[in-house]
């Protein structure tokens, strides 16, 4: 049987490459590649380019595993962010909270495998927290009791006798750090209590 679909391949290609982006649904993405292809010709062009520039360029920082493009990102090349902090967050993305917020100058590492704790690079972990000289380890996990439990986790993994905090009041449970407001997130880190 004759399919309208079957004579626009290029545009259902892109509608179901479009779909398979976390939270767009198939309404959105038939609407994103009209504007795409139809529309807006030069902005798709320009996208399609940014993405190959993205895909090739953009890594993960091998200290931190926050965003990066060389092996090492600027965060962690920054020596004047060398102030004895070091923030463990649960996403590269949660590094852009709160670097937004602009109060925090040490530096992070990101728990890649926080679903899979035998994976995090505790070797890693430690080495940092004795050649860059941490002595507080503040945990920017949003509030749960799966996130209490791999705050004890890593706790118990680090060997270094160094203070453990973790950010406190005004972050509601169970959600992600790019669902709280700004202030809130920077109050709680301001007044983040002891492990
Ligand atoms: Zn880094």
């Amino acid at each position: 049987m004759y399919s309208y679909k079957t004579g626009l391949k290029a545009f259902y290609d892109l509608v179901q490459a479009l779909e398979q982006l976390p939270s767009i649904g198939k309404k959105s993405a038939q609407k994103m590649a009209y504007t795409l292809s139809i529309e807006n010709k030069f902005l798709g062009l320009n996208i399609a380019h940014a993405i190959e520039n993205a895909t090739m360029n953009v890594q993960k920082c091998q200290k931190c595993f926050g965003l990066s493009e060389s092996e090492i990102c600027d965060i962690c090349l920054d020596d004047s962010r060398l102030n004895g902090e070091l923030c463990i967050i649960a996403n590269p993305r949660d590094i852009f909270i709160i670097e937004d917020m602009g109060e925090f100058c040490g530096r992070y590492f990101v728990l890649e495998s926080q679903n899979d704790l035998e994976h995090i690079d505790f070797a890693l972990l430690n080495e940092r927290i004795s050649s860059e000289h941490i002595e507080e380890v503040i945990f920017a996990l949003s509030p749960s009791l799966a996130n209490e439990a791999i705050m004890l986790y890593v706790e118990d993994k680090i060997s270094a006798p160094i203070k453990f905090s973790k950010i406190a009041q005004g972050v509601p449970t169970g959600i992600g750090l790019d669902a709280i407001d700004q202030l809130s997130l920077s109050r709680a880190m301001s007044s983040r209590v002891k492990l």
